[in-house]
């Protein structure tokens, strides 16, 4: 099971991992975008890992997907901030107000992450955006759930199927975000927000062993 106190570590594991790629990741998006996503990112996660920080013991793991997703939000002026926002928001949502969780609680947790991203940037599959690393990933999931693998398998089978998701967008035109404007020219390139999300659900998946 897990609490707000477990979330801390969550939060932090991620803002971790993310501020060890986030050169590397605004190159990606150097090469397709602005160049902005590793900051972005780097600057989002810590603020959403200081938030849920300062959580007193005892706060419902709800109110802290909220106060990361709003952190979130704050700290980023790029896509990327109304994307996790929203998806911190609905994982809030999926988390019920309960003090801990379940695997399956998290499980939907994880869920709700990939469904609230896809509904917010209305990318699907193919189009070059993190969508084809979380939508793969969370299918993964439940996929593995379904079959009665434990939590850890469930999210083996989530991060494995994140970077090849992410590896594919390497053949993709986009058709959603800045890359969309650039045609064929980003062939050859992996996206950058399907970068991070990897790094995201990999953290996730550490967490979850
Ligand atoms: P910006 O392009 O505003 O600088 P970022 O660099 O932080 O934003 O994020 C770029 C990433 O956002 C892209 O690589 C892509 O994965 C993701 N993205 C952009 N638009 C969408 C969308 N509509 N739905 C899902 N993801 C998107
Ligand atoms: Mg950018
Ligand atoms: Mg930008």
């Amino acid at each position: 099971t897990f609490t707000t106190e477990d979330l801390r570590r969550l939060f932090a594991g991620i803002a971790e991992d993310i501020a060890a790629e986030s050169d590397h990741l605004c190159e990606l998006d150097g090469a397709i975008g602005d160049g902005d996503h590793g900051l972005a990112m780097d600057a989002g996660c810590q603020a959403a890992a200081k938030a849920v920080g300062e959580l007193d013991a005892g706060i419902a793991p709800t109110t802290a997907f909220n106060v990361a997703a709003k952190a979130f939000l704050n700290a980023v002026g790029a896509s990327s901030g109304p994307l996790y926002a929203t998806a911190f928001m609905r994982a809030g949502a999926a988390a019920k107000d309960k003090q801990t969780l379940s695997d399956d609680d998290f499980l939907s947790v994880f869920a709700a992450m990939a469904r609230g991203i896809q509904e917010r940037g209305k990318a699907e599959p193919g189009e070059k955006t993190m969508v084809d690393a979380w939508k793969p990933a969370a299918d993964a999931a439940l996929d593995a759930r379904q079959s009665g693998k434990p939590l850890p398998q469930c999210f083996g089978a989530a991060e494995r199927a994140a970077r090849a998701g992410c590896e594919a967008t390497s053949n993709m035109t986009a058709a959603k975000g800045r890359a969309s404007r650039l045609g064929d020219r980003v062939i050859g390139h992996i996206d950058p927000g399907a970068a991070s999300a990897v790094i995201i659900i990999a953290a996730m998946a550490k967490f979850a062993q």
